[in-house]
């Protein structure tokens, strides 16, 4: 039985591997993380460990179950990784520390207000989708452009970019392309990389991963 710590210190050594290699240095790198369909129970004993970035996928969820933990450590981070409705702006802007999602212009005009109003911006990511993928969440890598001029116009600080690449497919030309957006755009972060690739992720630029099958099992 491999605990919450090993995996933890594991998954923490394949990325200072991985930087390494890359000639990066490790603490530029976040790792979130994605406690999703996990429980307070499962939770703390990485919190007891020293993990401090989490990332949820679903608003509802988050505001259940972090308010209480968050209480019982300092300097923790929540990251909203999923899809975000336009009606729950204002609960998420005030729930997390960083939006990974925003990928509309509607969304960008409810974020905008939502900040104003809370009088604080979380860290904002645009979700690209990368692969083009039909059913996928993320902007159009052709409508990016568009979506940060909005976002520049209703003064919302974009900081990054996110992706999810096409499932069951080599990952590594989907990063290089989110590092190459990032990089056109003059944004310093990238969220990319989950259980199955965040080494590779990492090898190509990543600033945050968010892994969660690695650190917590697999999810019921
Ligand atoms: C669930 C999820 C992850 C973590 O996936 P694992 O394969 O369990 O590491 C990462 N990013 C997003 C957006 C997710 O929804």
């Amino acid at each position: 039985m491999v605990d919450a710590a090993d995996r933890l210190a594991g998954v923490a050594a394949t990325i200072a591997q991985a930087a390494k290699r890359a000639h990066r240095h490790a603490g530029d790198i976040d790792l979130i993380a994605v406690s999703k369909t996990h429980g307070a129970d499962a939770i703390r004993p990485l919190i007891a460990a020293g993990q401090r970035h989490f990332g949820e996928n679903r608003v509802q969820e988050a505001a259940a179950k972090w308010p209480d933990l968050r209480t019982e450590a300092d300097g923790i981070t929540l990251h909203l990784i999923g899809q975000l409705q336009s009606n729950k702006a204002d609960e998420a802007v005030a729930l997390f520390d960083a939006i990974h999602s925003v990928d509309r212009p509607s969304l960008v005009q409810a974020l905008a207000k939502a900040c104003e109003k809370a009088g604080k911006q979380p860290l904002l990511f645009v979700q690209v989708n990368v692969g083009d993928e039909e059913q996928k969440g993320g902007c159009a890598v052709a409508d990016l452009p568009a979506l940060l001029a909005a976002a520049d116009a209703a003064h919302l600080k974009i900081e990054g970019l996110m992706a999810i690449p096409p499932a069951d497919v080599e990952p590594a030309p989907y990063f290089a392309l989110l590092d190459e957006l990032a990089e056109r755009h003059g944004l310093p972060l990238r969220s990319m990389g989950m259980s199955g690739d965040y080494e590779t992720a990492v090898m190509l630029g990543a600033t945050h991963v968010r892994v969660g099958t690695a650190l917590f099992g697999t999810r019921s």
